[in-house]
């Protein structure tokens, strides 16, 4: 899949390629990534990107001209989804990421800065996207996240498919609890089914964990969950 970024802060990205799996997806040619810098495409002396709000107010305003001609330098492929990071944008979803992982062969990310960007800019994006309910001075991080998210789930990063679909956020239900050795550790023990080696009983423990998980932790999924199981025997 190739990745670019248009960004006023293209090193906010290097970590990316450095970082354990998705680093090591990037060596091996799963995804490549391309930053444009919008400052290299602004045409006047001091290379100025951004400018004063019409109508006044406070803070800087990313101009549309570098962004413009940062994002026309790109070449387009038919398959591609163009993403603006920004805090009003739709929230983002593990849904989301499965669809652009499978959907689309480029996937292009605006950033913005400063006080927000023109508003025209907003006409080149397929999707406006936000990370959270807060607000974060660029949309590098924003990007990265999305990014690390969909690179994860390309074919040959993460070792076996299964982890991808056994996790939270795939269905509807959060991941059950896991364990690993020693069984009792400063007298935290290991639930005894797990050691049982009856897998039906193994099954049947996860899945009420993560009924419950999801019912304590997130009760929207959860009701969620429970309208598409009309046979659903309810948690005791
Ligand atoms: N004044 C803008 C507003 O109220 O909507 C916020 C501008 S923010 C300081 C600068 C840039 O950071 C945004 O244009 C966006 O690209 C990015 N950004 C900040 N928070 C974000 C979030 N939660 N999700 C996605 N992008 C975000």
């Amino acid at each position: 899949m190739r990745l670019d970024v248009v960004s006023l802060a293209p090193e906010a990205f290097m970590p990316l390629l450095a970082l354990g799996v998705i680093g090591r997806a990037f060596s091996a040619g799963i995804a490549e990534l391309h930053t444009h810098n919008p400052r290299d495409f602004a045409t006047d002396r001091y290379r100025k990107v951004d400018d004063e709000p019409y109508g006044g107010g406070a803070g800087m305003v990313l101009k549309p001209e570098p962004v413009f001609a940062a994002f026309e330098s790109i070449p387009l492929q038919l398959q591609r989804r163009v993403l603006l990071m920004s805090p009003q944008g739709k929230p983002l979803e593990q849904a989301d990421l499965r669809r652009w992982a499978t959907g689309y062969g480029q996937l292009v990310f605006l950033c913005g800065h400063y006080e927000g960007f023109d508003e025209r800019i907003r006409s080149l994006a397929d999707e406006e996207i936000s990370i959270g309910d807060f607000v974060l001075t660029g949309g590098e991080l924003p990007a990265a996240v999305i990014i690390n998210g969909v690179v994860r789930l390309l074919p040959g990063t993460v070792g076996t498919a299964a982890s991808l679909e056994e996790e939270s956020h795939s269905t509807l239900l959060l991941e059950h609890p896991h364990y690993t050795r020693p069984a009792d550790f400063r007298g935290m023990e290991v639930p005894a089914v797990l050691r049982s080696g009856d897998h039906g009983a193994i099954a049947r423990w996860r899945n009420q964990q993560q009924q419950e998980r999801t019912a304590q932790r997130r009760p929207d999924l959860f009701s969620r969950w429970e309208e598409q199981q009309p046979n659903r025997i309810p948690l005791s």
